[in-house]
């Protein structure tokens, strides 16, 4: 070997051994693909799921309504996560159930355009994370059915649809659950502002979290990289109303997105 040729290889050499050094310390940032809410004439989200997305070192990138299903596909290849976000009251229809005359207000739209968000996701086998309404379209389109008004169908003195308070009522977490490995408590205090409510939990599905009158607050695929919270972790992370030290617990739950990839 020449001796030029052998210091042009210790150089290479030396390059890669830096190169994998960065990376190994660099943190793994992953694009979170947020479903828009589809309101109608504008492409929305929430500014909090951005904000908290952002904090824990991933990218938001918001998904909008696209109507050409190839062209969906496209748009969610581009994320690692998929997120689905709070909002409405879901169609009954949806879980073969007659509306209450309770219901809230439901948007037809938004429920259809989740359902093929996750259909899609589901065929590019991408991760699936819902908060509030989010977990309610998971347990509904793997099988599970809802609550459609919680103050009529359930015995609790709980008001889970509390938008004064930022801390509502307290959960049990499963020690067993991904939640728990995320947050490392089995109790905590959360926020509630959901109308709705897990009633039988699609096949696949375990419960991670209760609240103290047996409302279901928490779900995870056995099988799939598919989850959600009925709480706001987002609303702790960049709320006014929360400590530092509750900012930095809720912020796992958007820091654990890089892992799911
Ligand atoms: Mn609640």
């Amino acid at each position: 070997m020449h001796l030029h040729t052998f210091i042009r290889l210790k150089y290479f050499l030396l390059l890669i051994l830096i190169a994998g050094a960065t990376n190994a310390t660099a943190q793994r940032r992953v694009v979170v693909g947020i479903v828009e809410e589809c309101p109608g004439a504008e492409v929305t989200t929430t500014r909090r799921y951005v904000d908290a997305i952002a904090l824990s070192g991933n990218i938001p990138l918001v998904i909008p309504d696209i109507s050409d299903s190839i062209l969906l596909r496209q748009a969610l290849k581009k994320a690692d996560v998929i997120m689905l976000t709070g909002g409405e009251d879901l169609a009954p229809q949806l879980y073969g159930a007659t509306p209450s005359p309770l219901l809230g207000t439901v948007n037809d739209r938004r429920d259809s355009f989740e359902y093929r968000a996750i259909a899609e996701a589901m065929r590019l086998k991408k991760p699936v994370v819902g908060i509030c309404r989010g977990l309610q379209v998971i347990n509904a389109y793997f099988g599970g059915t809802l609550i459609q008004d919680i103050p009529t169908e359930c015995n609790t003195t709980i008001s889970h649809k509390n938008t004064e308070q930022s801390h509502a009522h307290s959960i049990s977490i499963n020690k067993q659950s991904r939640l728990f490995r995320i947050l490392g408590n089995d109790t905590l205090t959360v926020n509630s502002t959901h109308h709705q409510s897990v009633k039988d939990v699609a096949p696949g599905f375990s419960v991670s979290a209760v609240s103290t009158d047996g409302i279901i607050e928490g779900l995870e695929s056995e099988r799939l990289k598919v989850y959600g919270v009925q709480f706001h972790p987002e609303r702790f992370v960049v709320g006014a109303n929360s400590t530092k030290e509750e900012k930095m617990l809720f912020l796992r739950l958007f820091k654990e997105l890089s892992k799911l990839k």
